[in-house]
């Protein structure tokens, strides 16, 4: 099976912590150099900037998958994917709704800009993104397979906002076909970590703010096609549909 160079949790300048240069051309053109063949967009609470991306895409050789990064009430930031941007919109606005009526402060944590696929301003977000939803780690993988998307938990080696660092250990359930490790050499350098390759895929991303955080084409996944429906037979083969 062909192998595809992967980054599955990118940023773009709707993130208040992302840099205003993560326009969706811009992802795309940095995608595309650096040789990736499938990327995934996953800002904070929120899809409203991923089908700008998908469209910026079109007639390039890069797979653009809608996605969003929802942080639970738990505070763990987990990686959702969704086969559509339909799909994806939907569920971020459910996420949306989830999230405390706190506006953002562009003074403090940065603007929510969205955008077109041309690089058109079309407003902000009002609430804050960086927030936690009221949406719990129990209730997230059920909530994103109501939109067709699956998820699995994010930087889970990161001293905050990761499914360790919070519950310390990875509990049995909910079950996460994967798990995202930023920096997999330290982690497994440590080998009582070894026990969460056993039963999970390992994907490194980026989690890029910035254009020139990206990933390299260093990371592959072994897909039949650079799609959602290959990815998510990858990650999730075998394994019973409640995942
Ligand atoms: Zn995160
Ligand atoms: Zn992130």
């Amino acid at each position: 099976m062909p192998q595809y160079a992967y980054d599955l949790h990118i940023h773009t300048c709707l993130s208040p912590c992302g840099d205003t240069l993560m326009t969706a051309p811009n992802i795309v053109n940095m995608a595309y150099l650096k040789g990736l063949d499938i990327i995934a967009i996953t800002d904070h609470n929120t899809a409203k900037n991923a089908a700008a991306v998908v469209r910026a895409a079109r007639g390039v050789p890069l797979t653009v998958i809608p996605g969003v990064e929802v942080t639970t009430a738990e505070e763990i930031h987990v990686v959702c994917i969704f086969p559509d941007v339909e799909g994806a919109e939907a569920a971020g606005e459910a996420v949306y709704k989830r999230l405390p009526p706190i506006e953002n402060r562009p003074e403090y944590f940065g603007e929510q800009i969205l955008m077109d696929e041309n690089e058109s301003d079309l407003g902000t977000l009002p609430l804050l993104l960086s927030n936690a939803t009221d949406i719990s780690i129990d209730e997230l993988p059920d909530m994103m397979r109501e939109f067709g998307g699956f998820c699995w938990p994010a930087h889970i080696d990161r001293p905050s906002n990761s499914i360790l660092s919070v519950f310390g250990v990875l509990p049995d359930k909910p079950a996460f076909p994967a798990l995202e490790v930023y920096n997999p050499h330290r982690f497994f350098a440590d080998g009582s970590n070894a026990i969460y390759r056993m039963n999970h895929r390992i994907l490194t991303s980026s989690d890029a703010h910035r254009l020139v955080d990206i990933a390299e084409r260093e990371r592959f996944l072994e897909l039949e096609e650079p799609s959602f429906r290959a990815l998510k037979a990858a990650l999730l083969g075998g394994r019973s549909d409640k995942l």
